[in-house]
């Protein structure tokens, strides 16, 4: 498990990161969601050492985070940072090397990679011969080769055509499942929704919200949905609920307690018919732009 606490960062006289803690657990996906400049790179950059907090620090599996633990993690920099002129294969293959690979594995499991995100034909080519998002997939692998025990990635995502997203998704959740901890950044909050089990989200800086999914939607407000012909209008009158949408015989509610909801069934049920009484869990991305807001 990583865990950042209390960072604090500055850039002369701007403070870009107050006080941000959260952890990163060992078991699933973490999403790392905030509007541009909230300072998520900032925040990956402490966790890697690429740059020093003026404040707090970073944990990884309950010590302060060491130099040697950092070589052994996985990390995709938002600058990326491979090497435009050298051929794909070669470039993974000495990327391994450098993690202390045998040059047979590196260059097997470079293969292996770049066959998982369908760009096997390409090992010979120069990376900056690829597609954007072909090198995108290059720089993605390059981050995975050494069988990382951790993965720090900026915006690993972003302009992967959806196959790519799939295939990036599978490995990803495959080394999640072995207890690697992994934070993402992203702004694609349908993405975030499928794959993350943690979310932390980020604002000026500062933490709005952090935890597993299921805690983030236990905290949110949940609404139901009722649809009870043929008008469902009447709610609006009712006390202990507030009313976010009423359309014809439909309406989305919220209960101010189970009691309110179970109340408000019984008067449905007398005074005409109920065909849907449905609790809707919020999703994360509801999640983000509620606390965002
Ligand atoms: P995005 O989603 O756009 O990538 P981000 O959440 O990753 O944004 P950061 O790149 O961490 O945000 O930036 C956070 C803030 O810190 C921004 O206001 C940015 O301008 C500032 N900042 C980052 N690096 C530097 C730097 N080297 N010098 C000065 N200010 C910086």
């Amino acid at each position: 498990m990583l865990e950042v606490q209390n960072l604090t960062r500055r850039f002369g006289e701007r403070t870009v990161l107050h006080d941000v803690s959260f952890s990163v657990p060992a078991n699933g996906m973490t999403g790392f969601v905030g509007a541009n400049g909230a300072g998520k790179t900032t925040t990956m950059r402490i966790i890697m050492g690429v740059l020093k907090a003026h404040g707090g620090q970073v944990n990884f599996n309950g010590s302060p985070i060491a130099d040697g633990d950092r070589a052994r993690f996985g990390y995709m920099p938002e600058e990326r940072g491979l090497y435009p002129k050298q051929q794909v294969l070669d470039q993974l293959q000495y990327l391994g090397q450098l993690h202390g690979m045998s040059r047979l594995d590196a260059r097997s499991g470079a293969l292996d990679l770049l066959d998982r995100f369908g760009i096997a034909d390409r090992t010979k080519d120069k990376l900056e011969s690829l597609s954007l998002g072909n090198q995108q997939r290059v720089q993605v692998a390059a981050s995975l080769m050494h069988h990382p025990t951790a993965l720090i990635l900026d915006e690993p995502f972003s302009g992967l055509d959806p196959i790519a997203v799939d295939a990036m998704s599978s490995l990803l959740a495959e080394r999640a499942a072995t207890g690697v901890p992994i934070l993402f950044s992203s702004h694609q909050l349908d993405l975030i929704d499928q794959l993350c089990d943690n979310l932390v989200v980020l604002a000026d800086g500062k933490i709005v919200a952090s935890g597993s999914a299921g805690e983030l939607r236990d905290r949110a407000k949940s609404t139901h949905v009722l649809v009870t012909p043929p008008d469902a209008g009447w709610l609006r009158e009712q006390p202990e609920v507030t009313v976010h949408d009423v359309a014809g015989p439909r309406a989305v509610v919220e209960f101010a307690s189970e009691e309110a909801a179970q109340r408000i069934l019984r008067t449905a049920i007398v005074r005409g018919s109920v065909t849907e009484f449905a609790p809707q869990r919020p999703s994360l991305a509801e999640i983000y732009r509620e606390v965002i807001r």
